[in-house]
């Protein structure tokens, strides 16, 4: 069965007293309410030691927000699977269209990546989607696939089975434009069919697909709603603890 899912993505915000003080705020809320999904905290490199050590692991998982696509060696200021797996880390955020866009991630380097980062025993939340020139021209459905295809379909389905996928719209990133509830169904259930197409419908059934883009609490509920929308990647919102907790609420 799949795992319906809330990760935050605080991305370069917080100091590590700070991003601590958000980890221990959102612990207990979740201790005083908990959970119906797995949530889980992406924190930049130097708060994961910290924060794994402040939450409770049974009530949230901590994700780096990525990692290098060589295990080891001279590559200064790079951060390896193996080492974000010894921080007590269980999650890495891989393929963030930020990271694609500004630092020249592609299928190709993200493949390395993936497959650094299930070697080491972490899960990939692997995130997909198109910009917004794409989708008005209609060749989102084309883009998803092939960035699945091309960092994702040499894995197994054994493989494939370890991996999270998370839909972001590149126009609705930290836009405050959502994609509608109906939008978000419809490239989910493409986006499953593409894997049942792969890896055959246990495999597409079991995979869980998050949203993400400008979701908060007022509209979380209505996405999640969907029957493929198996929870969301949230930014913005995940730096406030309320806020978080506003949209883990919404299961
Ligand atoms: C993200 O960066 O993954 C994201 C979804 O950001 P926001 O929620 O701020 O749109």
């Amino acid at each position: 069965m799949r795992q319906n899912i809330v990760a935050g993505n605080w991305k370069m915000n917080n100091t590590l007293e700070e991003g601590v003080t958000l980890a221990k705020e959102v612990n207990e809320i979740l201790k005083a309410n908990k959970p119906n999904c797995q949530v889980v905290l992406g924190a930049p490199f130097i708060h994961l030691t910290e924060v794994v050590k402040t939450v409770d692991a049974e009530l949230v998982g901590v994700a780096a927000q990525n990692c290098a696509d060589k295990a080891s060696g001279a590559y200064t200021g790079e951060i390896s699977a193996p080492m974000v797996k010894s921080t007590g880390a269980q999650y890495v955020i891989l393929g963030h269209s930020e990271r694609r866009a500004y630092y020249g991630e592609t299928n190709a380097i993200l493949k390395e990546k993936t497959d650094l980062a299930l070697a080491n025993g972490l899960t990939p939340i692997f995130c997909i989607g198109e910009v917004l020139e794409e989708r008005e021209a209609g060749k989102h459905f084309d883009v998803v696939k092939e960035q699945i295809e091309e960092a994702l379909f040499h894995l197994s389905a054994e493989e494939f089975g370890k991996v999270v996928l998370a839909y972001e719209p590149v126009w609705a990133i930290g836009t405050g434009k959502t994609a509608s509830p109906e939008q978000a169904q419809e490239i989910h259930a493409f986006i499953r069919q593409t894997l049942a197409n792969k890896y055959g419908a246990e495999v597409a059934n079991d995979t869980s697909i998050l949203y993400g883009g400008s979701c908060k609490p007022s509209n979380a509920k209505e996405l999640f709603a969907n029957p493929d929308v198996d929870g969301g990647l949230i930014g913005g919102a995940s730096l406030k603890a309320e806020d978080f907790h506003g949209i883990i609420a919404a299961f």
